[in-house]
């Protein structure tokens, strides 16, 4: 979770870029911080200011601004023009400015830009005299309208571009470039009608006037709709607000010698060391990534303007060094100068993330330590996802832009509502195509599998959001044509309709019509590298959930070191068995229940001897039944009546037999260490099994290192009670025990913790059974929390979901508390973690810094914990 550290208070509301660095992200947002960083190492950035985030807070939570505020912003204001030697408002040279927002941690969704504020019908007169150029003055013009129209003003943006195409039609041209000033000049006014239509009140003339409401308007879309999801989806808590910056204006749209552009100082996709970009002559910003114009590559640059280009390579060369990083720029060359708008650490891909970290080792510049906290862990996800099964016959049916790799397959959605509704209500995965996103869309993007659009290059909205998402997308697919209120997509004589399945290739931009079968990941190379250096770095060991030998196979593959949680009942599921268990279930006495315990002993250990055959060495928790029986009895009708006739008792005997299990709250009932005590003859027949096993696998391979593990433990006397079932079973074969085993206890009642240096005395470990003990700690339940959940993260009642990450001020408290006492007890005594938080990087970060021993997680999130285990010791102990 990105947390702001509360910037201090010092009276000082605005800082202008040479007052600031790029280590004040939190007062001065991202954009603020690193604008006032190249100022400092004489980068060319246009000259600006910065509000900061703290005027968002109190201006959020009062609707005023604190009290010297506003001589602050006239002081900082009035520095600005004398720099500039020009003034805002002025009718012979008018400053113009642009106000962007930009947040500590980068937000899409907030208010983005304005551009060309300070015109009006004076100072565009002026600015006309001044370059002499009529028609860039009313297209500044009339782009500032639309703009400061759309984002300040919140007038439907279509409305302009409707006035727009409309006179482009009039005048039977295409381009907007091709209409003249007088043309533009008309639409101006025509803009202005639009606002006062649809407003009820004139577009604003004065310049003051102006960037006051621009400022209000971010600072009021820091709480809107879409800013809040993006920070629920993107766990950015406790940020104190946007900054908002305020910056002289430079012209990419001055003529043939004048553009802009975006470009990253390493491509984002691969990682590869090479300069990737685009850029538009003659534009501005906005131009080049809305995709309207097709940006052309930044390699070109160096035909049209040598020098620049020069220059440019020069910049990213020494922006590279002092970051130590991947940056993604923004540059804008005003007749022939250049300068450079932003800069920003990358968004990449884990595939780029990791082949950039280990290139800048190699390169000498970052060390292996700084390597590691470049990669994000839970991006890692992405490498370690299905791609297309290679050699496959790809049915290519349209080809668009790599922009965010792996593949995903699923059923055409056209809106993100639909994807909303296809994948929530009807269960279903779908790839959501659309011409170009937007933040809007992002609930819909989060929800699908892949995104295709059809317009928008690399740096379109679509590309950036779903890069940092981790999910496929293939965009700027020309060859689609999307018809979104029809819920058709048309490729050449290929019509797709919604719920038609398509597969997408996010790493070569290839769509494909149907489902394709997908392959594993290759985990070699630079990955592997990586993985090393974590191991050489990280302290806690890192285990997983598994209950099959094909499960261990992988964590094993993945880096596991051991078994941190064997749930054996699910061995019990399985068709052959579930049978046989519902006999045991069903037996009125324990001489009757013998039977069936006999033959699921024999399965059971058949199970045992495969896992501890491919776990070889390594430890293995195998924790005995834990869940309430009825979970293994039939519900419907005619099952109840096949297994009433398999049993030969009848329908009516069976229903009741079936509704005496039933409890009112099962997962506080009859389950975990409370069977054993009933029925400690269950909990020896799987010490027998794994004893068995055990014996026979120590004999004929390495020796086992098996710990029996007792579940939901809350009081000393149930431990007591089980340990000595457990080891007399045990005893049974003490002649021939030849393997390691301990007997330990699970921690996942709260009364556990409190208790823990008393249970420490008998258990020889302990595991935090997270998703029971955050269950009973918040009093939350694990399968109905999903009802509610929605509403206390988007009311801001809780900031994550507690079942994903460990909630430290609550549950965390009583584990620490747990393992303050154990250790008490016994200096080096083993804990370790096996809830679903086990898996999630800054829980794994927490149970680091509170000592575990292990986290254990599924198979897949291995090499997520790694990183996150090293990333941890990197962080707090150096
Ligand atoms: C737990 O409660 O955290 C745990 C791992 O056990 P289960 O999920 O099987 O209840
Ligand atoms: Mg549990």
């Amino acid at each position: 979770m990105i947390k702001g550290h509360h910037p201090s208070t010092n009276g000082k509301y605005v800082y202008s870029f040479d007052e600031g660095n790029k280590n004040m992200r939190d007062l001065l947002g991202g954009k603020g911080a690193n604008l006032a960083e190249m100022t400092t190492i004489g980068i060319p950035v246009p000259f600006g200011f910065t509000i900061t985030t703290e005027v968002c807070d109190v201006f959020s939570k009062t609707k005023e601004y604190p009290e010297k505020f506003a001589d602050q912003l006239k002081d900082k204001l009035t520095f600005l023009e004398v720099r500039m030697g020009k003034k805002l408002g002025d009718k012979n040279d008018p400053l113009l400015v642009s106000v962007r927002s930009g947040a500590a941690a980068s937000m899409p969704g907030m208010m983005d830009t304005v551009l060309n504020l300070g015109l009006n019908d004076e100072t565009v007169e002026a600015l006309s005299k001044k370059t002499g150029n009529e028609r860039f003055a009313y297209d500044s013009y009339r782009r500032f309208i639309q703009m400061f129209g759309d984002v300040v003003m919140e007038v439907d943006h279509d409305l302009f571009e409707e006035a727009i195409e409309k006179i482009k039609a009039a005048r039977g041209v295409k381009l907007d470039t091709e209409l003249t000033a007088d043309d533009l000049k008309e639409l101006v006014v025509e803009y202005k009608k639009i606002v006062q239509e649809a407003k009820g009140r004139s577009f604003p003339d004065s310049p003051l006037e102006q960037l006051k409401l621009a400022i209000e308007a971010v600072f009021n879309s820091w709480n809107n709709d879409r800013a809040k999801t993006y920070r629920r989806l993107n766990n950015i808590a406790g940020l104190k607000g946007t900054a908002v910056n305020i910056q002289s204006m430079v012209f990419g749209n001055m003529g043939e010698d004048s553009g802009t552009g975006v470009a990253f100082t390493r491509n984002p996709s691969t990682g590869e060391n090479e300069f990737y970009g685009e850029f538009l002559m003659n534009a501005q910003g906005e131009d080049v990534v809305a995709g309207i114009r097709t940006p052309i590559h930044i390699s070109k640059l160096e035909e049209v303007n040598p020098k620049v280009y020069k220059q440019l390579l020069e910049t990213r060369k020494v922006l590279e060094d002092h970051y130590k990083d991947m940056q993604d720029l923004e540059f804008t060359i005003e007749k022939g100068k250049l300068f450079l708008l932003q800069t920003r650490n990358g968004k990449r891909t884990a595939h780029a993330a990791v082949n950039v970290a280990c290139d800048m080792v190699e390169e000498g510049l970052i060390t292996k330590e700084e390597a590691l906290l470049k990669v994000d862990p839970n991006a890692l996800n992405q490498l370690l996802h299905p791609h297309i099964k290679r050699g496959a016959d790809r049915k290519v049916v349209a080809k668009g832009l790599p922009a965010s790799p792996g593949a995903a397959c699923g059923k055409i959605v056209f809106t993100a509502d639909a994807a909303q509704e296809w994948v929530v209500d009807r269960n279903e995965k779908v790839i959501l195509v659309r011409k170009e996103t937007s933040p809007e869309d992002i609930q819909g993007m989060y929800s699908a599998q892949g995104i295709l659009t059809s317009r928008g290059g690399m740096t379109s909205h679509a590309a950036v959001v779903c890069r940092g998402m981790g999910k496929c997308c293939v965009a700027g697919c020309s060859d689609v044509i999307v018809n979104a209120s029809a819920k058709k997509m048309i490729i050449g004589d290929l019509v797709l309709t919604e719920g038609d399945v398509i597969t997408l290739d996010g790493s070569t931009g290839e769509v494909m019509a149907g489902e394709m079968e997908m392959e594993e990941p290759e985990l070699t190379g630079n990955f592997k590298k990586i993985m090393e250096w974590a191991d050489e770095v990280r302290t806690l060991k890192i285990r997983t959930n598994a209950d099959t030998p094909a499960d261990c196979k992988v964590a094993i593959e993945f880096g596991a070191e051991g078994i941190g949680l064997c749930r054996t009942e699910h061995m019990f599921f399985a068709e052959d068995r579930i049978h046989i268990v519902r006999q045991m279930i069903l037996s009125k006495t324990t001489d009757e229940r013998a039977k069936p315990l006999k033959k699921l002993q024999e399965i059971q250990k058949g199970d045992f001897v495969e896992i501890f055959k491919t776990m070889e060495d390594r430890p293995m928790t195998i924790r005995l039944l834990d869940p309430p029986l009825h979970e293994f009895l039939p519900e419907k009708e005619d099952k109840i009546e096949e297994l009433a006739n398999d049993f030969k008792i009848s329908v009516e005997d069976l229903k009741v037999t079936i509704s005496n299990l039933h409890e009112i709250n099962p997962m506080l009932g009859h389950r975990g260490c409370r069977l054993g005590i009933t029925f400690p003859d269950i909990y020896s027949m799987q010490v027998r099994a794994i004893t068995e096993a055990a014996i026979e696998v120590s004999k004929k391979h390495k020796k086992v290192n098996v710990e029996i593990e007792i579940p939901l433990v809350g009081n000393i006397n149930e431990l007591i009670y089980l340990k000595k079932v457990t080891q007399d079973t045990i005893a049974e074969y003490k002649d021939d025990i030849n393997f390691n085993y301990k007997i330990g206890t699970m921690i996942e009642v709260p009364r556990a913790c409190l208790v823990a240096d008393e249970l420490a005395k008998e258990a020889e470990f302990f595991s935090f059974g997270t998703n029971d003990l955050t269950q009973m700690t918040l009093g939350f339940s694990r399968d109905d929390i999903g009802r509610f959940l929605k509403d206390y993260l988007e009311k801001g009642i809780l900031e994550r979901d507690p079942m994903a990450g460990i909630d430290q001020k609550g549950v965390g408290k009583l584990m620490e508390l747990c393992v303050k006492l154990a250790r008490k007890e016994k200096a080096d005594f083993e804990i370790g973690i096996c809830g679903e938080q086990g898996g999630d990087p800054e829980s794994i970060e927490f149970c680091h810094r509170i000592g575990l021993s292990y986290v254990s997680c599924s198979p897949y999130r291995v090499p997520i914990a790694r990183l996150a285990a090293a990333q941890s010791v990197i962080k707090y102990d150096k």
